[in-house]
């Protein structure tokens, strides 16, 4: 059996941070004249985060969003951890099941799904899995009658980076009428799901959705289904620096769930969280591949005394080109109004305080010419040939990658200290390692 192991990852010793690992990196790349992007995974991280996520919210039993980010590494450590998975297609399922997790921690979590897929998860047995609406019954009727089907409401947090309320989850006013439609066809509906949307922008929103849940759970019981299970989704915070932490939101959980599901309810509970794992895990390195000058004349004496005879100054801001772009890792970040934040350059090469800054701005590779990734930034002057590194990069970066214009993706190089890979490597032990390349 193929597995997680030395060959994949580098071990280092306890001092040692991704930085680091960039720096000798680039240093080997520089003498082989290569100049490709890389990531960084610390496989530390996704650990780390899962204790926590253990230590605050115990009654929560996580089911990774795949979606989030498929690197093999990370789906084994996460298997290995023991966490559940949130599939959305025959692929993930079957990569999911290809590493030994059994059915039991496989959730199928798209409300729709194709005809093709569906079969494939009734051939693989993976009952658990979402719904919000009739059509959605009556093809689960035909193609898997006998899945464990959980209704997804809708539970939206207005301030979320990225709302789903749009596209998923029924209005809880309409549950009892989607039940009985279940009810009426035969269907077994065990559960409620929700998720208030990525970078939730308010932890009450968990709360708020969770008492709607037991409304739900309430209707169900009325109908005579038995409700088991309830789906807390995903929107966790990927760092621990944002504008709200897992703890804030595992506090209104905890006392939602208290009130609403309290301990001895017989309600089994998980969620979805994907960019929680792994976000701050993952540094992008890219490489200055092009670069532009743009001078503008500005008058600097107009209006003043002397302004007869005019005085210019030339205004000098810089363009760059780097070997990632809106089609690779970026794709997803600009992609949500207002989350252009988390795009932060910074350099490998640090530059003196007292180093002039410049307007700058950085352009991905492709010739796509809206292929913008930073609009504005200083910088000081860059050479082609110099290193950006995005840190935080690891939550639908590498996971939405096209092939746009031939390019490929960065390579990824997973490092875990010495003190964690003499943890993990027992675990991994028990999780076949998936062969595709990332
Ligand atoms: N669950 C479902 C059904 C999703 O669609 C998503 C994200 O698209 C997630 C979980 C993961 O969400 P997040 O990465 O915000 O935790």
């Amino acid at each position: 059996m193929n597995t997680l192991d030395e060959n994949e990852v580098q071990t280092v010793e306890e001092h040692i941070k991704p930085r680091d690992i960039i720096v000798q990196t680039v240093g080997m790349k520089e003498m082989q004249k290569n100049d490709d992007a890389f990531y960084i995974i610390n496989l530390g991280e996704v650990v780390r985060r899962f204790k926590e996520w253990q230590n605050v919210l115990p009654r929560v039993q996580p089911f990774y969003a795949v979606k989030c980010n498929p690197h093999p590494a990370i789906l084994a450590v996460l298997a290995a951890l023991g966490t559940g998975f949130d599939c959305a297609s025959k692929t993930e399922i079957d990569d999911v099941m290809s590493m030994g997790v059994p059915v039991s921690r496989i959730i199928y979590a798209v409300p729709c799904k194709s005809k093709t897929h569906l079969q494939f998860a009734e051939e693989r047995n993976v009952r658990l899995m979402t719904f919000d609406n009739e059509y959605e019954l009556y093809k689960t009727k035909e193609i898997f009658p006998n899945a464990e089907l959980v209704i997804r409401i809708l539970a939206d947090d207005p301030n979320a980076l990225d709302p789903m309320g749009d596209k998923f989850g029924c209005d809880v006013n309409h549950t009892r009428h989607l039940l009985n439609v279940a009810k009426n066809l035969g269907l077994n509906v065990v559960g409620v799901s929700f998720h208030v949307g990525s970078f939730c922008g308010d932890a009450s929103a968990y709360a708020t959705a969770i008492g709607l849940a037991r409304l739900v759970f309430n209707y169900a019981s009325e109908i005579g289904f038995n409700f088991t299970l309830l789906d807390i989704g995903g929107g966790y915070p990927g760092t621990d620096n944002g504008p709200i932490t897992i703890q804030d939101i595992a506090e209104k959980i905890n006392q939602s769930l208290n009130e609403h599901f309290p301990v001895g309810c017989d309600v089994r509970i998980i969620s979805e969280p994907g960019l929680y794992f792994v976000w701050s895990a993952c540094t992008l390195t890219v490489n200055v591949i092009g670069k532009r000058l743009k001078e503008k004349e500005t008058c600097t004496n107009k209006g003043a005394a002397d302004d007869t005879v005019e005085r210019t100054q030339k205004e000098r801001s810089f363009m760059y080109y780097c070997n990632d772009s809106k089609h690779m890792s970026f794709g997803y970040i600009l992609s949500c109004s207002n989350l252009h934040y988390a795009i932060v350059p910074t350099l490998l090469k640090p530059a003196q305080s007292n180093t002039p800054k410049f307007s700058s701005c950085i352009w991905g590779q492709t010739c796509d010419g809206a292929d913008l990734i930073v609009g504005h930034c200083l910088l000081p002057e860059l050479d082609i040939g110099d290193w950006i590194i995005f840190e935080d990069f690891g939550g639908y970066t590498m996971a939405v990658a096209s092939g746009f214009n031939g390019f490929t993706a960065p390579i990824c190089i997973c490092m875990a200290t010495q003190s964690v890979w003499s943890f993990l490597k027992p675990l991994l032990a028990k999780v076949t390692l998936l062969t595709k390349k990332m």
